[in-house]
């Protein structure tokens, strides 16, 4: 299997049932057509900043409603499609949609961000800057305003294709984030290699921060480390009021989570904003 011979996938190296594996290689043929027939939809996740207090971007997420199956979770068939190389179409559908709504969005809210998750695998791809630039000209969006999220930084060590790619997405003026930051196999050093502006520290260490003192402590040298290399810090994964105050305290700058706002439609996340426009308050 592909995953055994990939050392950036042993996560993903699970002992799978024969009915488990055949539903992943029935999926994978599915999901191209899927993204046609328009089964595949984005849910946009508010970003909050935590010093005024007010929605300054979201996270575009993929999802699957299979008319069978019902929702299938994106850690699944992305994971799928990543090992088995079948990202590309379903990237371009999610950029071509995020950046749309966020030219949309800045028609009312300029400045208003739009982050969009990018399999590494795509840095091998040398249209894809091209297009990229492209689709931002098309809807009139200011390459700024779009944060491309990396996880997997390790895949770009040594890899001297992806980081000619990544300095020329930053040529082109778009913001890299690095996200899941502190999981897997995210390294000081790659820390320091990669162009990114934006540090996303992985959910796993600020969902129960409070009542865990390393993770606390990861989170906080974290917010000192991006913040002593001049990056901003997203905290994600925030599901309470408390930890979000202690966020606050702590000098993050943006966070996300379910007690800030589920991913929704976009329609949703339009009456979001045009209420605190309203009320001036998050
Ligand atoms: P991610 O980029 O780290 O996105 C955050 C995930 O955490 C999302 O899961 C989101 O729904 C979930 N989340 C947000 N706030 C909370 C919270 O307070 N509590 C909990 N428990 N979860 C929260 P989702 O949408 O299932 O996506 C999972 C992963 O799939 C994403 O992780 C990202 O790595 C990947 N993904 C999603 N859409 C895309 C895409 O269009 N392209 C690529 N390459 N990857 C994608
Ligand atoms: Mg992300
Ligand atoms: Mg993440
Ligand atoms: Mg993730």
């Amino acid at each position: 299997d592909e995953a055994a011979h990939d050392g950036l996938k042993w996560k993903y190296h699970d002992p799978e049932t024969l009915e488990d594996a055949s539903w992943k290689l029935s999926m994978l043929s599915q999901l191209d057509d899927a993204v046609d027939k328009g089964e595949v939809w984005v849910a946009y996740q508010p970003k909050l900043d935590l010093q005024t207090r007010r929605i300054v971007g979201a996270e575009a997420l993929a999802r699957w409603t299979h008319p069978e199956k019902g929702p299938i979770a994106a850690s699944e068939f992305i994971a799928a499609a990543e090992q088995h190389d079948r990202i590309g179409k379903l990237t371009d559908f999610v950029l071509e949609s995020a950046i749309k709504s966020a030219a949309a969005l800045n028609r009312k809210d300029p400045g208003f961000g739009m982050a969009v998750n990018l399999s590494a695998r795509l840095l091998g791809d040398k249209g894809f800057v091209l297009r990229l630039r492209a689709m931002l000209a098309r809807h009139g969006l200011a390459p700024h305003l779009l944060t491309l999220e990396l996880t997997e930084t390790a895949a770009l060590a040594g890899n001297g294709s992806a980081f000619d790619m990544l300095a020329a997405l930053r040529e082109l003026g778009v913001t890299i984030a690095i996200d899941d930051y502190g999981t897997g196999l995210s390294t000081l050093d790659y820390l320091k290699k990669i162009p990114a502006s934006e540090i996303k520290i992985d959910q796993s260490f600020v969902k129960g921060m409070l009542d865990n003192r390393s993770d606390l402590v990861m989170v906080q040298s974290t917010i000192a480390l991006a913040h002593s290399l001049e990056r901003k810090v997203v905290a994600e994964g925030v599901e309470d009021q408390t930890v979000l105050d202690a966020l606050v305290d702590m000098k993050c700058d943006v966070a996300q989570g379910y007690v800030i706002g589920r991913p929704m439609s976009l329609e949703s996340l339009t009456k979001r904003l045009a209420g605190s426009r309203r009320s001036s308050v998050a």
